[in-house]
């Protein structure tokens, strides 16, 4: 996988920089109100708008794993998760985007990005 590394636009104050840490201590997903739990001193709009710009500026990824809460991660090699409906574990795997598109064969299509969640059952 080819990994683009973009030079970072936005300017980091120290609450931005206070939830990036957050996510990159905790190597999995979180969401807005997961992260304010650990950064009380910071509101939550401000978490909000702080992981809007971060997906935006591709610094952290937002995980669509079904939930009723968004959940963001700092990815630090892209991969897809598989979330068990029974006890909502989450199980990050890696598949190389080269094996999927071939699966896929979509013709005309310029692929940018594949974002993949299976869900199942991890059998505990
Ligand atoms: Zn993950």
């Amino acid at each position: 996988m080819q990994i683009i590394r973009k030079t970072m636009k936005i300017r980091l104050t120290k609450k931005r920089q206070e939830i990036l840490n957050v996510l990159k201590k905790h190597h999995g997903t979180l969401s807005a109100k997961a992260i304010h739990e650990q950064l009380l001193d910071i509101d939550l709009a401000t978490v909000y708008r702080s992981l809007d710009l971060f997906v935006k500026e591709g610094l952290i990824a937002q995980v669509p794993l079904g939930g009723d809460e968004t959940q963001y991660e700092y990815q630090v090699r892209p991969h897809h998760h598989a979330v068990c409906t029974d006890c909502s574990k989450v199980i990050h795997f890696e598949v190389p985007d080269k094996d999927i598109k071939k699966l896929l064969g979509l013709k005309d299509f310029d692929i940018e990005k594949i974002e993949m969640t299976v869900k199942g059952s991890c059998g505990h």
